[in-house]
């Protein structure tokens, strides 16, 4: 904030009066011995930009814009201003270092002191840079540094065409010069001594007031400066010579009780002459109307004579001292009007009174009377002009911010229900075929064959396992890909080896390249009588010999009419595989198949699918921890094809489908597995 507002503040005032800047910048390129290097366009624009620099750096640090550039920049700024105050404060070739324009006057050592404080503020910034609370947002910031850019280049641009809008100098409208010039009652004396510079027989020489020579010498110019300290009145070196009569005019020109025009111009051969008819024209109408008319300039004879040859001039020229010129108005030329001493009014160049409107005696016109210094008039313009618009932006910014994180903050929920969502998911995905009792050998290796290369070139986003009868297994597992297809027997025996024609064992399975064995389907149940006993042995064996088992329970229509699914299915676990360690259920796969369901066409609603699986996700947690419940894919089974089985596979629960007839066709069973990519 100090940072902020001492730069806003003192960039401004600089900003408002950009050839008072130069001068103070020419100031220090004279005390360097630089003045005749640098042009004077040059040190305008240097003005112009320095201020702007100052301005910007100001508004974008309070802004905290581009935070970490800014404040590297600050600092930079900050240690070489402190150095060039220590040179100032030791040296003390400039007498006020120009800081703040016009507008406050600091000692030397209170600038570098002042500095000092602004060089830690910016160490401090450079250091936490990312502290600074932003009230722009970073995509919105480009309106606000292109918008202060422009307000001040644009400020500086207006005031040097027109005059600053805050005049701090104490030749400003409604002041009275010769109240200026007042010293206080018992106040020490200052001295000053003013050098005239000569020249005759082409050679120069300075001369003081005691040694002014006669009139062969050629006046070249003059310099006034303080020799000792003392009380100086806000106006202290002005005064007035008539060049041609080398009378001193100047309590004349303060005391006249009537108008006086004085024309302002420290050099003539750099004032601009773009406006002299104006000028021209404002002289014939004071000589009408006999109000005394002077050109007051630093300049030497032949500047003048140019002049004169230029604009065809008739008016007195008189000397005043160049720094008290550039100081009463920035404007090369420019016009004052005086009354009594007081200034009525100025004029830039570029603004002056037009002839058409010097149609009544001075006393009668606008122009001779002193225009209201209206200093809130002023800060309104600015607060219009530039603090509003940055207001207005900040706020509209703040609102489209704020919509944006109560957005965010929106999506952001739904991601995390969806993540969450998924996190139950995590668990794998699967798809298993059930093959049932269909397909002949060359068929179902075709089919494995077709559903491996899909499957292979269009990658699943879920596991995918095919169960085939025992007769398939060993060509089918030839002919898959392994790493993109799982495969699986329908059943084993409930005996290790031995004498049982007919029954192939989980040892067998397992030979022939198999991973997988579904146990406990509803069909072995109904038709070839398994009960939870044997289910319980097969399950251990296939566990043993190393193949993981989906395992599958659900009820009968009569069951779930009678309500009596959930004591069923949980009946159905708990006596085949809840007796498992928590390691060996690491292998099996539930698929909850509503007997009601399988192969009739009718399938369970995704509601009623995924009611009984969370239900059997929660006595499995009751059995083995949540944990586990989380980690144990439980799968759907009955009538599921391509298109139920996204809305099926929506739910958090289940995690993927047991599929018979849908199974014995490459393009239907890649319809479901696809369900898992939408
Ligand atoms: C099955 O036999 O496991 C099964 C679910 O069959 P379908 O998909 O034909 O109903």
């Amino acid at each position: 904030m100090v940072l902020a507002v001492t730069f806003i503040f003192s960039g401004y005032v600089k900003a408002i009066d950009p050839l008072g800047t130069q001068y103070k910048i020419q100031d220090y390129l004279q005390a360097l011995g630089l003045q005749s290097f640098v042009p004077d366009w040059l040190s305008l624009l240097t003005s112009i930009g320095l201020a702007a620099l100052e301005f910007c750096l100001g508004v974008f640090i309070l802004f905290a814009i581009q935070r970490r550039l800014i404040s590297k920049l600050i600092l930079a700024f900050m240690s070489i201003m402190t150095l060039l105050t220590l040179w100032l404060a030791l040296a003390n070739p400039i007498k006020d270092c120009g800081c703040f324009g016009d507008a406050v006057h600091l000692t030397n050592l209170q600038t570098l002191l002042k500095n000092i404080i602004l060089l830690l503020c910016a160490i401090t910034t450079w250091k936490w840079p990312l502290r600074m609370i932003r009230f722009i947002s970073k995509s919105n910031q480009w309106i606000a540094i292109n918008f202060t850019i422009l307000y001040i280049l644009i400020s500086s641009i207006y005031s040097l065409y027109k005059l600053p809008p805050f005049d701090f100098r104490p030749y400003h409208i409604g002041a009275n010069i010769k109240k200026g010039m007042e010293m206080p009652a018992g106040a020490k004396m200052p001295r000053f001594t003013t050098t005239f510079t000569l020249e005759k027989n082409g050679k120069t020489k300075d001369f003081t007031l005691d040694n002014y020579p006669d009139s062969t010498w050629k006046f070249i110019n003059s310099k006034t400066v303080q020799t000792e300290e003392g009380y100086v009145p806000p106006i202290h070196d002005f005064s007035i010579q008539d060049i041609k009569s080398g009378e001193d005019i100047t309590q004349k020109v303060l005391s006249d009780k009537d108008y006086t025009f004085l024309l302002v111009s420290p050099h003539l051969d750099q004032a601009d002459d773009t406006n002299f008819g104006d000028i021209d024209q404002i002289y014939e109408y004071a000589q009408s109307e006999h109000i005394p008319f002077y050109c007051l300039t630093a300049s030497d004879e032949s500047a003048i004579q140019r002049w004169i040859d230029l604009t065809g001039a008739e008016y007195s020229f008189c000397t005043t001292d160049e720094t008290t010129l550039k100081t009463i108005i920035r404007s090369n030329p420019g016009l004052i009007l005086l009354k009594n001493g007081t200034v009525i009014n100025k004029w830039s160049h570029n603004d002056l009174p037009k002839g058409k409107e010097l149609n009544a005696h001075i006393n009668q016109l606008e122009i001779g009377k002193t225009p209201i210094n209206n200093i809130p008039g002023k800060i309104l313009k600015i607060i219009l002009w530039f603090i509003l618009p940055l207001f207005i932006l900040t706020l509209a910014d703040r609102i489209w911010a704020w919509s944006q994180w109560f957005r965010k903050k929106k999506r952001k929920r739904k991601e995390n229900i969806s993540t969450l969502k998924k996190e139950n998911k995590m668990r794998k995905k699967i798809v298993a075929g059930n093959w049932k009792m269909n397909m002949n050998l060359q068929d179902g290796v075709a089919l494995a064959k077709e559903i491996n290369e899909t499957l292979k070139a269009d990658k699943p986003n879920c596991g995918v396992i095919i169960c085939t009868p025992f007769i398939h297994l060993a060509s089918v597992a030839q002919v898959l890909d392994s790493e993109v297809v799982g495969l699986g027997a329908e059943n084993c025996a409930d005996k290790e080896k031995g004498a049982y024609t007919g029954e192939v064992s989980a040892e067998m399975v397992k030979s022939t390249g198999a991973q997988y064995v579904i146990l406990g389907h509803s069909e072995r149940r109904q038709y070839y009588n398994e009960t939870a006993e044997t289910l319980k042995d097969k399950t251990l064996l296939a566990l043993k010999n190393g193949l993981k088992v989906i395992f599958c329970c659900g009820e009968t229509l009569e069951e779930r009419e009678a309500n009596k699914q959930n004591e069923v299915v949980k009946a159905e676990l708990k006596d085949a595989v809840f007796n498992l360690t928590a390691e060996e259920w690491k292998n099996i796969i539930l698929a909850y198949e509503p007997i009601w369901a399988i192969g009739t066409g009718k399938t369970a609603t995704s509601d009623q699918a995924e009611e009984m699986l969370a239900y059997i996700r929660s006595i499995v947690a009751d059995k083995y921890g949540k944990e586990v419940a989380e980690d144990t894919t439980i799968l759907y089974g009955g009538s599921c094809k391509a298109s139920n089985a996204q809305e099926l596979f929506s739910k958090p629960d289940i995690d993927g489908g047991l599929i018979g007839g849908a199974s014995l066709k490459a393009a239907d069973f890649k319809g479901i597995i696809d369900a898992w990519k939408k």
